[in-house]
């Protein structure tokens, strides 16, 4: 929920209450029915010894039985999410949790667990103490984590709720650990009460991480919104520079919707390794990557399209939504078809952004653009699930790969990418470059964030991209989107002057089609590629190849067959599960892809004004 629709909410509490006034009569307060006071719930987070790795939570609610309907029913049930928004996986929060114990008026009352995540507490008193303590040693940015140098709080995993309660205010206090100063979070301080803070219902407080220790900050403005950056781990940077450039794209950013919705915003950036990825909040977000993140412009420039990614991610999924994402179930998995609009399309706009805001050149854009094609193009899985399809199943596929995965699945990321670059050429070309795709994140923005509050179905999306392109859009959203068929790139490209070329050698190299790793010593298969002569005459991922026309393997396989031709038999002599077995395989043509985006020879005129317009050239 946001702010306006906590608004909304009081509103309609407001409504409800005074026409109960005018049919009832003023309510009075007499013994009998005293008048119910607002309930309220604190949460205090300390780490008294951050070297176990262990939260402590004390949840206090005050005057909440009526509300919770612990007064008729004598219990009340306490939950924990089992996940968290923006990373479509059951994570089961509460594996983590142990020593859950409730008190009132300082006396033990009688708990016990009712579910995997729900612990039911039997008492009626109006105010209770619950007490837990959360284990929180996988430092990402989607689960909880401390140790001797900071903290780190993903709320999903570390504050429970009771189901009646998710729409009042709520309080946070942390207290670190006693050498560590600094606080840094997206929710609202409370003046005047130091590490105090309030999140207006429990969604926000669910969206707002919470970085603890004695990192340091710098600030910068942004669309005359103030920005904070936390930075922890010990790192070499630019300040002057960084927050120059931090600056340059969040304003790239909002130029796309033209109003920035944030009061202040907060970057919280891990700098550990492997470093890599982010999630994105309502008006923060946590980056990891790495020391080196600063030290190359090519490092540079991936860190600046992560900034890009998950700051577009405060307009694109935050508030302009699919519906089935806010407000949140936070107990079950919460399906929709277009992660590919809110991950793929935000993957779009992060290079986009950095080609607008001048990081990129037109010709290097080009280049991400063509290798976003040449990487779906050159995974089998695309041509069996659908972006749609990808989305669907993130909870059981896209977060859960295996083996196979690459010969079953294609990433709702790398092919929303290409279809967010498809659907701004198709809007461009529809529109004749009177609109791209900023217009249709606009008018979403504008219908279903603020005027509607709500987010928008499936078929709402398409009705308001076929307007924006002015344009049925039937080959993009039932070949592009809704199935798993090749895309006629060609169509896409013609109107702006581009031709896609695949300018992979045409050679006559046989192609195996397995990948090994080192396991223990040994290479062993650890893909077998849909279709390829590994998949078709029956080599296996775990075998261990032993040799290759009897002579011995090291650790590449590769190395081995380089120089064989299509057509060409070799025998693959491997272990598996402790049975030697010689398998012959006939090698094939590669089917591997690589594109370029090349400008055609002779644009026409209009073909030049759309390619102008398309690239942001000036
Ligand atoms: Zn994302």
């Amino acid at each position: 929920m946001n702010k306006n629709a906590w608004l909304l909410y009081l509103l309609t509490v407001w409504t409800i209450f005074s026409q109960i006034s005018v049919l009832a009569g003023p309510v009075v307060a007499d013994d009998e029915n005293p008048p119910v006071a607002t309930p309220t719930v604190t949460y205090v987070i300390s780490m008294p010894e951050p070297q176990t790795h262990y939260f402590e939570v004390d949840m206090q609610l005050k005057n909440a039985s009526a509300t919770t309907n612990a007064k008729k029913n004598g219990y009340l049930d306490i939950k924990m999410p089992v996940w968290t928004p923006g990373s479509y996986l059951i994570r089961e929060y509460a594996k983590n949790v142990d020593s859950f114990t409730a008190s009132a008026a300082g006396k033990t009352v009688l708990s016990e667990k009712v579910r995997k995540n729900v612990w039911r507490v039997y008492s009626s008193a109006d105010n209770l103490t619950i007490h837990y303590r959360v284990y929180a040693n996988e430092l990402t940015v989607r689960t909880n984590f401390v140790d001797a140098d900071h903290g780190y709080v993903t709320p999903a995993g570390l504050f429970m709720y009771h189901d009646a309660l998710k729409n009042i205010p709520l309080r946070v206090v942390v207290q670190p650990y006693k050498t560590w100063k600094n606080v840094a979070t997206g929710l609202e301080p409370v003046a005047g009460a130091q590490y105090t803070y309030e999140a207006p219902d429990f969604d926000l407080l669910i969206d707002s991480p919470i970085e603890i220790g004695n990192h340091k900050t710098f600030s910068f403005t942004a669309s005359n919104v103030p920005h904070t950056v936390a930075m922890f781990g010990d790192v070499a940077y630019d300040e002057k520079r960084l927050s120059a450039d931090y600056k340059r794209v969040c304003e790239a950013a909002a130029t796309v919707i033209g109003e920035h919705p944030c009061t202040h915003y907060t970057f919280i950036v891990h700098h550990i390794p492997p470093g890599g990825g982010g999630l994105e909040h309502l008006n923060s977000t946590t980056l990891e990557t790495t020391r080196n993140a600063y030290a190359t412009e090519a490092n540079y420039k991936r860190f600046l399209s992560l900034v890009a990614h998950e700051y577009f991610h405060l307009w694109n999924v935050k508030r302009i939504r699919p519906v089935a994402l806010g407000p949140f179930d936070y107990e079950n998995e919460n399906y929709t078809h277009m992660l590919w609009l809110s991950e793929g399309c935000t993957s779009f706009y992060q290079e986009y952004i950095l080609r607008r805001a001048g990081f990129h050149t037109p010709e290097a854009y080009l280049g991400l653009v063509a290798s976003s094609i040449t990487e779906i193009e050159n995974q089998p899985g695309s041509r069996i699930q659908s972006a749609a399809e990808s989305s669907w199943d993130a909870w059981i596929k896209g977060y859960r790969p295996n083996e196979n995965s690459t010969n079953t699945t294609i990433s709702y990321y790398s092919k929303g990418s290409v279809l967010g670059s498809l659907l701004n050429l198709a809007i461009l070309a529809g529109s004749n470059g009177e609109r791209n795709m900023d217009d249709l994140m606009r008018l979403l923005y504008t219908e279903y964030y603020k005027k509607q509050k709500r987010g928008f179905t499936d078929d709402e999306f398409r009705r308001a991209a076929e307007q924006i392109a002015g344009r049925k859009l039937d080959d993009f959203f039932t070949i592009g989107v809704s199935s798993a068929e090749p895309i006629n790139y060609a169509a896409y490209f013609e109107p702006v002057g581009v031709q896609l070329i695949n300018v992979a050698s045409k050679t006559q190299d046989g192609f195996l089609g397995a990948a090994t790793t080192v396991v223990n010593g040994k290479s062993t298969v650890s893909s077998v590629r849909r279709g390829s002569a590994a998949y078709t005459d029956g080599l296996n991922v775990g075998d261990e190849i032993i040799s290759v026309d009897d002579v011995r393997v090291g650790d590449d396989l590769l190395r081995q067959v380089s120089g064989r031709r299509v057509g060409e038999k070799i025998n693959v002599l491997v272990n598996r599960a402790g049975l030697l077995r010689e398998i012959p395989v006939t090698l094939t043509q590669n089917p591997l892809v690589s594109y370029r985006l090349e400008p055609v020879e002779n644009p026409t005129s209009a073909q030049k004004a759309l390619y102008t317009k398309w690239l942001y050239i000036k």
